[in-house]
């Protein structure tokens, strides 16, 4: 089974028995088996983890390296990090403007 990214990169898609299924790498949700139209609609709804470019989400908030300090330091998001952090903006993605 090859899973391939559907629109964010964290949500997948892959065929099986000739119907199509998504999995969001961020939340875990599986849309079932579904169809190619299905597929981007799921798609679609996961792509919503992400904080918007005008705002600053919860999830950015909490992350270290979001900070200038982070960033003047190199700091890389760890996986886990990164997740939390996508989970936590789509819950609150507009704490501030940025
Ligand atoms: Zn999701």
């Amino acid at each position: 089974m090859t899973w391939s990214a559907v629109g964010p990169e964290w949500v997948l898609g892959t065929t099986a028995n000739g119907a199509v299924y998504g999995y969001c790498n961020v939340c875990g949700a599986e849309s079932g088996a579904t169809n190619e139209d299905g597929l981007y609609a799921f798609a679609d709804a996961h792509s919503e983890h992400t904080s918007s470019p005008d705002f600053v989400g919860l999830g950015d908030a909490v992350t270290p390296s979001f900070t200038a300090l982070g960033k003047l330091l190199g700091l890389q998001h760890c996986t886990p990090c990164e997740r939390r952090r996508l989970m936590l903006n789509s819950l609150a993605p507009r704490l501030w403007r940025r």
